[in-house]
């Protein structure tokens, strides 16, 4: 069974409530903050109910209750622990076609109120039609996390000029365009910052096309690939984008919650495809955000870590395109968490560093010794191609050629895999490793026999 969803305008409508306790109060609270004139039958009220009656919030009416209360009311809601006296106020507010609900007797009711989130004046409302109360106050979780919080100072500055928008687009779909564009632009980034005079300027300005509308860039970190672990931030800049150039290193199932229909150029090397160069990404960067569109430059992992985003920032700084900055989870703590091996651990290291394999041919540029030392843990990216010489290296430095190691491909993917071995082995491992793959060197890595928990998944 479906209900019907609807919202309704209770300021100074009378409404009935029978029972004066906690779980009354819970019903109460609500429907004052809407502005409903409470009627509250009940022998005794609780503190807090009585406080409101003695504010004069509500009208206590100290008797029994009696079937011909429901009539001069919109709604009744029975809440009191007197079973028989919830099914009278049930039945009789049902004869005289009044909508009631009865507190946790779905059967004896004809509304029920849903889970809400407040972003006043915008409200979201969640049911499970009654079937799981627990469900949708998860969903209603979920909702909390996913709606920012500014889409309240979005939905108020609308309400302001919405007579203004009226009058200048006197055409619906014209106006509906209006909104949308502007709800996706720096509107919404000025929104969220509090800046209320700059967004208040910018839909002025947006309403007399004067100025061409104002492009922005974020540059934002997609973790390893398990969606799960993208930040807050991350997520509503990546919906809110309108175009998306994204790394071969961003997982699927991340890329599953960009905007629909966002622009979504892929601007990395792909298993058949050939690499855009780092100019063209540039080029790319300031056109779109020059056409005033909102840009999001999506990356792997940390986009500061082996990201080269910094080179990037800088071309836009240059530019004077307006940019801001989400962090990712880089690799080194994204997989090697999901593969459970702890980067630094009391008894076997006390430091870690993150290093590329990507170096200078000649090694000329890498200071051996220091990666070579005891007691710490190596993270090494993009490093299974130099697998053999970095192996050798350490060993001829000083690391214990039996030093534990573990390649950890697709990290915290569902095709994560782990191979474990030990160091004068690398380079066999690492040739049996499927890319994009993360080595640890060190003896956490041999925790992973003992830690391991993503891998027990069926
Ligand atoms: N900015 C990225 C790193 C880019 S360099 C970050 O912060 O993670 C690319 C290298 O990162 C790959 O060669 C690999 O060594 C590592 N890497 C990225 N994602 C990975 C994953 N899901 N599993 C294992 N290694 C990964």
């Amino acid at each position: 069974m479906n209900y019907f969803p609807l919202f309704a305008d209770l300021r100074g409508e009378p409404v009935l409530v029978v029972g004066g306790g906690t779980v009354a109060e819970r019903k109460i609270a609500p429907l004052l903050e809407a502005g409903a004139t409470v009627h509250v039958v009940a022998r005794k009220l609780n503190a807090q109910v009585r406080a409101w009656a003695d504010e004069g919030r509500l009208n206590w009416v100290a008797n029994e209750f009696s079937d011909s209360m429901v009539h001069d009311v919109l709604l009744v809601i029975a809440a009191t622990d007197d079973e028989t006296l919830n099914r009278r106020v049930s039945r009789a507010a049902k004869a005289a076609k009044r909508l009631v609900n009865v507190v946790d007797r779905q059967e004896l009711c004809t509304f029920i109120t849903p889970a809400v989130i407040d972003r006043s004046p915008l409200q979201i409302a969640v049911s499970s039609n009654g079937t799981s109360p627990v469900l949708s106050r998860r969903v209603r979780q979920a909702v909390e996390k996913c709606v920012p919080f500014s889409f309240g100072t979005m939905a108020q500055l609308a309400a302001e000029a919405r007579d203004d928008v009226k009058t200048a687009l006197p055409d619906l779909a014209r106006r509906r365009l209006f909104w949308e564009q502007l709800f996706d632009g720096v509107f919404a980034d000025y929104c969220a910052q509090g800046r209320l005079n700059d967004a208040r300027r910018e839909l002025k300005q947006r309403l007399a096309a004067d100025t061409p509308p104002q492009g922005s860039v974020c540059l934002v970190g997609a973790g390893p690939g398990d969606a799960g672990l993208l930040t807050l931030h991350a997520l509503h800049a990546i919906q809110a984008a309108d175009v998306v150039l994204y790394d071969a290193l961003v997982s699927d199932e991340v890329m599953r919650l960009v905007r629909k229909d966002a622009e979504k150029i892929c601007v990395g090397k792909r298993a058949q495809g050939h690499q855009v160069r780092q100019e063209e990404t540039n080029r790319l960067l300031l056109e779109h955000a020059r056409r005033g569109r909102r840009v999001v430059r999506l990356k792997g992992g940390d986009p500061f870590v082996f990201g080269r985003g910094g080179e990037e920032l800088q071309v836009l700084a240059d530019a004077g395109i307006p940019f801001r900055i989400v962090p990712g989870i880089t690799a080194a703590l994204g997989a090697t968490a999901y593969a459970g091996i702890p980067l630094t651990h009391r008894d076997y290291a006390q430091s870690v560093q993150f290093i590329t394999g990507h170096c200078r041919a000649d090694g000329s540029d890498v200071a051996w010794q220091n990666f070579a030392q005891n007691n710490q843990t190596l993270a090494v990216y993009m490093g299974t191609i130099r697998a053999a010489e970095i192996a050798a290296q350490l060993i001829r430095h000083g690391r214990a050629a039996d030093t534990p190691v573990a390649i950890i491909s697709n990290g915290t993917r569902r095709n994560q895999s782990v191979i474990s071995g030990r160091l004068d082995r690398l380079a066999d491992l690492a040739a049996r490793a499927e890319a994009p793959a993360l080595m640890v060197i060190g003896q956490t890595a041999a925790l992973h026999g003992q830690l391991d928990w993503f891998g027990k998944r069926d």
